[in-house]
């Protein structure tokens, strides 16, 4: 429910850890322990049992996306969220999905390494008859600057579909900041998804436990799906999707700590690593531009041209001839890649100075197999373009932003 680039600014956790975060809020949560491997994912097993009293188990794949329960590890064939009917199908069934790479609907085609599962209490049991499953989220809604309860009767699996398809099911309660949650709000939460008695009551709790998690974490999300009534009338969390705001992270030291840095994408790492502010995206026109209110420009007129960005990157103030040669190899990494458009504006940095840099990464790299074109504005444009176009390279020069997204839209066609 929140688009990709919400959640390439905050820090995600995994569903275990969120767990434990709502956990110390007072939310009650399906118990689980997480293990690295099927020996330990027994013993977890064996825990739970003394702990809850449970016998059928849920081992539940840890990986930055969702729709493991539908999803699939490519070298075994096992979903990412499997039911274990006895503490003798654990360890198989840990096997299945540790260390393998588990596809989902949110993944790529490669899928995510799984190096954790979680052995969760098979909350379900004994039937799925008497259980319900609801949907419910809280984020802020950029539109009024208010945090929201997103909340559903239609939980499980998939509420993208229920959005689209039945979107009257999708209930909002838009809470006003000086005041806070209300209790009339969470209990109309509670009688919107159909509760009475003792579920309603857990369920007004569980809705002020979720908020208090939210605003005590600074998080920009909290997803829960879903959120079950059990078979004796308890409200649970069975999943979680936390994102945190990673500029309130300095005040969190112990959920900073829950970074995963194997689920950080490589490239985006090594750009860090560099000085380069570079995002991943899906386009085909790689961008390399200076300043960050220059990309999101340069992205829309990338679109605006019929083209699509694979990145944003922002090679920062000193676009020196290094560090355009760095981001022409970042952008290089990318097989979706068509066309590369640098968009740079001379103000402290000259143009000329950039232009050369283009034209030495050029030689340096050897065979870039994409068409270059570069836009160059400000301080000695005019010389940076003849350098340019002087360079015997397969560079497209142009000095306007027009003249830029019009060559693009050619090398695309
Ligand atoms: P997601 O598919 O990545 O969103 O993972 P979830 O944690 O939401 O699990 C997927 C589905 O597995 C849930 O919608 C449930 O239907 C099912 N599931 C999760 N925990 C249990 C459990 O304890 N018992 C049973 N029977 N099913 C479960
Ligand atoms: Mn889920």
């Amino acid at each position: 429910m929140v688009d990709k680039f919400e959640n390439l600014i905050g820090m995600n956790i995994h569903e275990y850890q969120g767990k434990s975060l709502l956990k110390g809020f007072g939310v009650a949560i399906q118990e689980g322990i997480v293990a690295d491997t099927p020996e330990e994912a027994v013993e977890a097993a064996k825990k739970l049992n003394a702990d809850t009293g449970t016998e059928w188990f849920v081992l539940k794949a840890q990986i930055h996306a969702g729709g493991r329960g539908k999803g699939t590890v490519t070298e075994t064939g096992s979903h990412g969220v499997v039911l274990a009917k006895g503490l003798d199908k654990v360890a198989d069934i840990a096997k299945g999905i540790l260390g393998g790479h588990l596809v989902t609907a949110q993944t790529s085609a490669e899928g995510k390494l799984v190096s954790k599962v979680l052995i969760a209490q098979d909350v379900y049991y004994p039937g799925e008859a008497e259980t319900e499953e609801f949907y419910m989220s809280v984020l802020m809604n950029r539109e009024t600057g208010r945090n929201i309860i997103m909340y559903s009767p239609e939980g499980g699996m998939d509420i993208e579909a229920v959005a689209e398809k039945t979107p009257h099911l999708i209930f909002k309660e838009e809470i006003d900041p000086t005041v806070g949650l209300q209790g009339f709000q969470a209990r109309r939460v509670a009688f919107n998804l159909g509760l009475s008695g003792m579920a309603f009551k857990q369920m007004t709790k569980f809705v002020f436990a979720l908020y208090a998690a939210y605003e005590g974490t600074d998080a920009s999300m909290f997803e829960i799906n879903p959120v079950l009534k059990t078979s004796d009338n308890n409200i649970i969390a069975v999943d979680s999707k936390v994102n945190i705001d990673d500029s309130a992270l300095y005040r969190h030291k112990d959920i900073a700590a829950m970074h995963d840095p194997t689920e950080d994408n490589p490239i985006e790492l090594e750009a860090a690593e560099a000085g380069l502010n570079y995002v991943d995206l899906d386009g085909n026109v790689g961008c390399m531009v200076n300043g960050a209110g220059l990309a999101m420009a340069t992205m829309d007129i990338i679109k605006l041209s019929g083209g699509e960005p694979a990145n944003f990157l922002d090679v920062g103030g000193t676009a020196d001839a290094e560090r355009v040669e760095k981001a022409f190899r970042m952008i290089l990494k990318d097989p979706n890649v068509k066309a590369i458009l640098v968009n740079i504006f001379g103000g402290i940095v000259r143009c000329d100075r950039v232009a050369q840099g283009v034209v030495d990464a050029y030689k340096n790299i050897g065979d870039i197999p994409v068409p270059i074109i570069v836009r160059l504005q400000g301080t000695n444009a005019e010389e940076a373009k003849k350098l340019i176009d002087e360079s015997g390279l397969e560079v497209h020069s142009a000095v306007l932003l027009k003249e830029a997204a019009q060559k693009v839209s050619e090398v695309l066609a």
